[in-house]
């Protein structure tokens, strides 16, 4: 069976977790500050770890403050903790459609969907491809809301030079097994601001405020801790961040094959009449997370069983969030965003990961011209 995603253990990779078995601290230790220095350098901006991307985006809505009846603005292609994070704070979920190329958010339709309850607009990097950051940019700041971008696809990336995660007032990585890189579960926040990576950072670890300058009750004794807002724990221990330390140090070598990959599918398929292969603007230098082959609609389920049969375990992304059964209630349906159900019925992801050998893309080619 050949995964569409997968992660990529080596050597180094145990020795680092190993060593921190064996240490003193399996978490709250230094192995997370070293890995958020790690990553800092790598996203250009200031970092907390979390145990998850969905805790990153949960810990970043924290701290822009989210109340009920706050408008986020979202794109339908994004797996759906883009959403659901925000909307357990109560915010009101807005939609703005995807552009056709690259299945990201469309500024047009952000511009189009902002009132005066607007919070923040959400930009995912679908496939790993930047998201058009200066136009939302400039949106978020006519407006004044806050630019949040989901880069669970997308570390690694760069826009028009700058890496991702410099850019958005917050950015949420995800390190689960298929995406770029892996701590196994993990994720982390980055951020320009740092008002809002400290409220972050508070929220991902119990709310838990230990400076005595901010303290408000001033004569507990040196042991003494207080919380001001409700937080979670959202730790990321140092058996993990271990391993995150040893993944980044792989995060190039994982890129350049992935481009690699991404190279061989775009050649092998881009004359198949029927089939779209993914673009990459001017601006992008992308890190693929995914290669999303856009297949005629009608065939798409075929061309999928076809694959499967062939121990090819291709993959969906997305049901557009609006779809979800649990919008139903407000009234979303089919036909309300159509660039993103389009992009949606004539998607699959190829199998893309560091460890797909050559042969494998060969043969996955094959099956897919002869279907
Ligand atoms: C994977 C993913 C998440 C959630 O990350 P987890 O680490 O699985 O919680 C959020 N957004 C997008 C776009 C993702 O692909």
């Amino acid at each position: 069976m050949i995964p569409y995603g997968r992660q990529s253990i080596n050597d180094s990779d145990i020795e680092s977790v190993v060593t921190t078995l064996q240490s003193d601290w399996l978490t709250t230790g230094p192995r997370v500050e070293e890995f958020e220095r790690e990553l800092e350098c790598v996203v250009g901006a200031p970092t907390i770890s979390v145990s998850s991307g969905t805790a990153a985006l949960h810990s970043a809505y924290a701290a822009i403050g989210i109340e009920p009846g706050d408008e986020v603005i979202t794109p339908p292609i994004t797996f759906i903790a883009t959403q659901a994070t925000a909307a357990l704070f109560g915010a009101k979920i807005v939609f703005a459609d995807v552009l056709p190329d690259t299945a990201n958010i469309d500024p047009k339709a952000v511009e189009s969907a902002i009132t005066s309850k607007t919070k923040a607009i959400v930009a995912v990097d679908f496939a790993g491809h930047p998201a058009d950051l200066d136009e939302l940019r400039a949106i978020a700041d006519k407006y004044k809301v806050i630019l949040i971008e989901d880069a669970a696809h997308s570390i690694g990336s760069k826009y028009k030079g700058r890496p991702i995660g410099s850019i958005a007032d917050l950015t949420t990585f995800s390190f689960f097994p298929t995406k770029n890189m892996t701590t196994s579960e993990g994720g982390a926040v980055s951020s320009i601001r740092p008002d809002l990576l400290e409220k972050a950072k508070k929220f991902s670890r119990q709310g838990l405020v230990r400076e005595p300058k901010d303290f408000v009750l001033t004569n507990e004794g040196p042991w003494h801790q207080e919380v001001h807002h409700f937080g979670l724990n959202y730790r990321l221990p140092d058996v993990l961040c271990a391993l995150g330390i040893s993944q980044l140090k792989r995060l190039p070598e994982f890129k350049r094959r992935r481009q690699e990959i991404f190279n061989v599918y775009s050649h092998e398929l881009e004359f198949s009449p029927e089939m779209k292969v993914p673009i990459e603007k001017k601006y992008a230098d992308t890190n693929w997370h995914l290669f999303p082959l856009r297949v005629p609609i009608r065939e798409r389920k075929n061309i999928y069983s076809k694959l499967r049969e062939n121990g090819i375990l291709a993959q969906v992304n997305y049901l557009p969030a609006h779809l979800h059964p649990v919008f139903e209630s407000k009234g979303f349906k089919r036909g309300d965003y159509p660039v993103a159900e389009a992009f949606y019925d004539s998607e699959i992801s190829l199998p893309m990961h560091y460890g797909l050998r050559d042969e494998e893309i060969e043969f996955i080619c094959k099956i897919l011209k002869t279907s």
